[in-house]
């Protein structure tokens, strides 16, 4: 280490993956498609541990990253049996019989000094009776199945999508592109007696792989990370109480829609996943109120279509490690941290992880500034993400079980509490921070978890009714109009993609 700089001496051009699941091909794609020859990239993985199988949902910055690695969006779609996503549908989580719509986009038009909510809010309080609903043009075409790409972006969107197709597209990339793939469980991580930092890992088979940077994705067993360099992991289960799922897959019983589900039961939640060729379904559930054997029977009794796969259980603790970037050793993907699949983040934290990395890829030597830097942005993507998906379980109406009652009950962060009660008293959202989940969204969960804002903007106020009425009549008429003019989407997809339906 040199003192004066807080660079660890030489520079990096022997890059190791460690894990070739969808975080470690994402890392790889992206890696070798930028570093290209300036450095030696090698991933490493094992055919006899296989990857978690799981992971379908994304959200729609995952087509800018698609679009960096240059990707064909046909043809990804096609290798991925991939459909379009315009949002999530909640089913009973304010309570039972709810149900409320997380689309991507906008919501209505917004003013330079208020959301489109305080015209929508006022407008409510002047008689209007249309649903926040109808002035959003993602969550009207998905309810109505249908899809188009539309000029200019107009229409947001993200896939879904199968992830082990995807580790596999990204593969032939990242090897078109010169990742060497080696084949072999990683027996042991070997440190550097000197410096403390990952010197090799050394396969079962004797091999040994030197390198100067090391990226661990290797799941939930971070390996590296954890196994090797004992980062920490901060535990976040008391604000986000499941830690258990069962994923299977099943048979499309009808034309895929272009949108997620996310259903409440009394102990969690089940979601619902269609893509081209069958349906991912899976149950999330505390195991402080609900067993395996029981989990796995209400999941089976709310799935339609014939079951294709074996019951896969997976247990897990929510939570970040404390440092993601620890020493000459950066964790994307699981081996960084969960939090539950409700608002499909984990992929997009894998390629956040990504860009930052290669933003901050230390050429020259490992800085301290840039390690610092890395882990601040990653905790704070991370901290915003976690209090999103608490808001979920806070703001419920649900007493009906003693895990509802529980995440009623329970203590929030400070951040998360601002945030819903800034919104209670004045219909006010404030995206900070490059924050994921912009005003649109935070707006369409409060209200659909049942907060409902005590006043609006005054600045909505001074229009006069007949302009409040055209401003409101003209962004729904125009909502249904291009809806009408859509597609049925999983025809789109089909005709899209080349794809035969239901093969
Ligand atoms: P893994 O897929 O587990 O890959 C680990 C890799 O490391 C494998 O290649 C394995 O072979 C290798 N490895 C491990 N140990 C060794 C060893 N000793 N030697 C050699 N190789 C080794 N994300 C979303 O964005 N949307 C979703 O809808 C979604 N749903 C999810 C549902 C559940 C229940 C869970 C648990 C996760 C979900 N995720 C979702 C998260 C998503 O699955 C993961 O973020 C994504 O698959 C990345 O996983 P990974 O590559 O980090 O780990």
């Amino acid at each position: 280490m040199n003192r004066q700089t807080g660079k660890r001496e030489g520079g990096i051009r022997r890059v190791v993956i460690a894990g070739g699941g969808t975080a470690g091909w994402m890392t790889a794609a992206a890696v070798a498609r930028t570093m290209g020859a300036a450095i030696e990239l090698v991933l490493v993985e094992s055919d006899a541990i296989g990857t978690v199988g799981v992971g379908e949902s994304t959200i729609p910055p995952l087509v800018t990253y698609n679009r960096l690695l240059g990707i064909n969006e046909a043809d990804f779609m096609r290798e991925t049996q991939a459909t379009f996503k315009l949002g999530i549908l909640f089913d009973e989580w304010k309570e039972r019989g709810s149900r409320y719509f997380h689309s991507f986009g906008l919501t209505g038009k917004d003013h330079w000094s208020a959301g489109f909510q305080h015209f929508w809010l006022y407008g409510r309080h002047k008689g209007h009776q249309h649903p926040y609903d109808d002035y959003c043009l993602e969550l009207l075409a998905a309810m109505a199945g249908k899809f188009a790409h539309l000029p200019d972006d107009q229409m947001n969107y993200a896939y879904q999508l199968d992830s082990t197709l995807y580790a596999r597209f990204l593969r032939r990339l990242a090897e078109a592109d010169g990742t060497r793939r080696v084949e072999g469980k990683i027996a042991r991580v070997e440190l550097d007696e000197e410096s403390g930092d990952i010197a090799r890992l050394v396969l079962d088979s004797g091999t040994h792989i030197e390198g100067d940077l090391f990226i661990d994705c290797t799941g939930f067993r971070a390996l590296l990370i954890e196994g090797a360099l004992h980062a920490g992991f901060e535990d976040w289960t008391h604000w986000l109480p499941c830690d258990a799922a069962i994923a299977v897959q099943t048979e499309n019983v009808a034309p895929p829609v272009p949108y997620t589900r996310a259903m409440a039961h009394d102990a969690g939640w089940q979601w619902r996943i269609p893509l081209q060729h069958r349906t991912g379904n899976g149950i999330v559930y505390c195991s402080r109120y609900l067993d395996r054997e029981q989990a796995l029977e209400r999941l089976l009794g709310n799935i339609e279509g014939t079951v294709l796969t074996e019951p896969n259980a997976l247990r897990f603790v929510t939570g970040m490690r404390r440092r993601q970037w620890h020493r000459n050793c950066v964790a994307i993907g699981l081996s960084g941290g969960f939090m539950e699949p409700l608002e499909s983040t984990s992929i997009h934290l894998i390629q956040r992880a990504v860009l930052r990395l290669l933003r901050l890829f230390p050429v020259a030597g490992i800085s301290e500034r840039d390690v610092t830097e890395f882990n601040d942005q990653q905790l704070t993507d991370a901290v915003q993400i976690r209090d999103f998906l608490i808001l979920h379980y806070k703001a419920t109406d649900r007493r009906d079980s003693a895990f509802w009652r529980q995440c009623a009950a329970m203590p929030i962060p400070d951040t998360l509490h601002h945030k819903i009660e800034l919104f209670r008293e004045t219909g006010r959202v404030f995206r900070r921070n490059e924050e994921l989940f912009a005003e649109n969204s935070w707006v369409q969960v409060m209200m659909g978890q049942g907060i409902v804002p005590q006043s609006w903007h005054p600045i909505a106020a001074k229009l006069r009714d007949d302009e409040l009425d055209r401003l409101l009549g003209t962004i729904r008429d125009t909502m249904r109009r291009t809806v009408a003019g859509l597609p049925d989407h999983a025809a789109y997809v089909a005709q899209y993609c080349g794809a035969r339906r239901g093969s």
